[in-house]
């Protein structure tokens, strides 16, 4: 069984997967060996924490920076990874040190067995029995239905992506006419025990950056932390345009004519950099992921829907478990793979050179 990693556009057939577990011949060099238990740590020192499940490439918006509107190629069903095989990587990545499973998609609330999914990754434990952290990051629609055993089940966090207010608005963006659903989401959230709740916008000019103070406002009333999002290449249509993009600098320069920002310190390896509002207690962030990039502090991996391990969003190169999974493969060999895929990470993503080649999936099938 293999730890081979594949390089999208060339991708191997599972049956082509060798048995050497622990081998990346995308960098060249030999993994470490495989160790259940060892942190995963990469040739630049990041020890990695975090580990985004993609539950379904399937959505029930459009976004237009994310899915094209229609022609949509999706995922073989029978290459969606099960249930059971979610609980035995995510276990495998608990004992390595993994301590926070992000549930995202596409839709993660459009998976029939979501609940269950969150109740079997929240029973998981770390080395010396500590608990792992279940975070979710969805449109928000069907959670006003589906939070109460959401939270039974053992989620503690959530983010819920709301780029504008206005109906016309979001109509046209989404492609759907679903914002009541998504303000019903984000009310349920607020009244739920679940803190912090995080609301994420992409700024788009002339799309919605003249709704920046007003969707701060939305989240405060809310009790919730606004975070806007630079957008980021990832658009299944290949669209994205650089002098289009919001950025960072720009954002808070809109948030500064109505707030004093004070920025909060100790950010880690969060995506987010975060400023109190006329000093408190409620925070913006921003993800300046192409202004101000922060792969240093990176402690991500990200699983996708059809089993595919990437160490980086812009990655060209995933590394196939779906041949380990169902070929009666060993857990050695899922550790294996997480630490060829963990080895193969690159010191940053490279939006900003000129070389730098758009990833072949959306973001809906990466996983956001
Ligand atoms: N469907 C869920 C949602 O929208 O929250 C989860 C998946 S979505 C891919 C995760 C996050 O990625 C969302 O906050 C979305 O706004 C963000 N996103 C999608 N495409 C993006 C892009 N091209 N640039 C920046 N952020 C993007
Ligand atoms: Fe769906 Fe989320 Fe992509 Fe929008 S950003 S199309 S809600 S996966």
């Amino acid at each position: 069984m293999s730890a081979i990693p594949v390089t999208i556009g060339r991708r191997v057939p599972v049956s082509a997967a060798s048995a050497d577990v622990g081998v990346s011949a995308a960098a060249g060099v030999a993994a470490p060996a495989a160790t259940i238990g060892a942190p995963l740590v990469d040739t630049h020192g990041r020890v990695h924490r975090d580990l985004r499940i993609s539950l379904t490439d399937r959505c029930s918006l459009r976004c237009t920076y994310c899915m094209p509107e229609q022609g949509n190629e999706w995922l073989a069903k029978s290459s969606i990874v099960s249930l059971d095989e979610i609980v035995r990587i995510a276990r495998v990545a608990a004992a390595d040190g993994i301590t926070t499973f992000r549930l995202t998609g596409g839709e993660p609330l459009l998976r029939a067995d979501i609940v269950e999914v969150v109740r079997r990754l929240a029973a998981i434990t770390g080395p010396g029995g500590r608990p792992v952290e279940i975070a979710m990051t969805t449109n928000g629609i069907r959670l006003a239905e589906l939070l109460p055993g959401l939270v039974d089940a053992g989620l503690d966090r959530l983010n819920i992506s709301i780029d504008t207010l206005r109906r016309d608005r979001f109509h046209a963006l989404t492609r759907r006419d679903r914002l009541d659903d998504v303000l019903a989401g984000i009310a349920a959230a607020a009244a739920s025990g679940l803190r912090p709740v995080k609301l994420n916008a992409v700024a788009m000019r002339d799309v919605n950056d003249d709704e920046l103070v007003d969707l701060v406002e939305f989240a405060t009333g809310h009790d919730a932390q606004m975070r806007f999002i630079e957008q980021m290449p990832l658009d299944a249509g290949h669209t994205w345009d650089r002098s289009r993009m919001v950025t960072q600098d720009e954002i808070l320069a809109t948030l500064r004519g109505r707030w004093t920002l004070t920025p909060v310190p100790g950010r880690g390896g969060a995506p987010a950099a975060r400023w109190l509002l006329d000093g408190g207690p409620h925070s913006v962030g921003v993800i300046a992921s192409v202004t101000a990039p922060f792969c240093g502090d990176c402690d991500r991996l990200r699983l996708t829907a059809d089993g595919q391990l990437r160490n980086c969003l812009f990655s060209a190169t995933e590394y196939d478990l779906l041949p380990i999974l169902r070929g009666g493969g060993e857990d050695g060999q899922v550790d294996g793979m997480l630490r060829s895929c963990v080895h193969g990470k690159l010191p940053g993503h490279a939006i900003n050179d000129p070389s730098f080649l758009q990833p072949v999936r959306g973001m809906n099938a990466i996983g956001g």
